[in-house]
């Protein structure tokens, strides 16, 4: 199953915890994991509360970390200005692998499930998958 998003700029959370939790049944899992995969080199799944201060403070750590304004290489070459955006994806990474209990995602209290746009307002592909042993 794939989920299609439309992000609104660097750095928006898309929290899409509910829309697993809606395709769950239709791919029949009631108890395992699931592969939650983000199709983009420039977008990542990270898991953390839907609280606007620890989004904010994340936005401006990945700044610090990552400053746009750099000189990159792929800038260079490219004709690009989304160095940081890839580079903060490979630190993020593509993907998350998710328990579920009773056909639901089995999260602590306060976790949600984001896709973090990295780069500019983009439509985004998510896979999800039912990881089986
Ligand atoms: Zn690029």
């Amino acid at each position: 199953m794939e989920l299609t998003l439309k992000t609104s700029g660097q750095f928006d959370f898309v929290d899409i915890t509910e829309q697993i939790n809606g395709i769950l049944p239709k791919l029949s899992v009631r108890a395992g994991a699931v592969l939650v995969f983000s199709k983009h080199t420039t977008a990542s799944l990270v898991i953390n509360e839907s609280e606007e201060g620890v989004k904010e403070d994340a936005a401006a750590f990945w700044k610090r970390l990552l400053p746009p304004e750099m000189d990159y290489r792929h800038n260079q070459l490219r004709q690009d200005d989304n160095a940081h955006a890839h580079l903060l994806a490979m630190f993020l990474g593509p993907s998350v692998v998710l328990p579920v209990k009773d056909g639901r995602l089995d999260l602590g209290t306060w976790q949600r499930v984001f896709l973090v746009e990295l780069d500019k307002p983009r439509i985004r592909q998510v896979v999800i998958k039912v990881v089986s042993i």
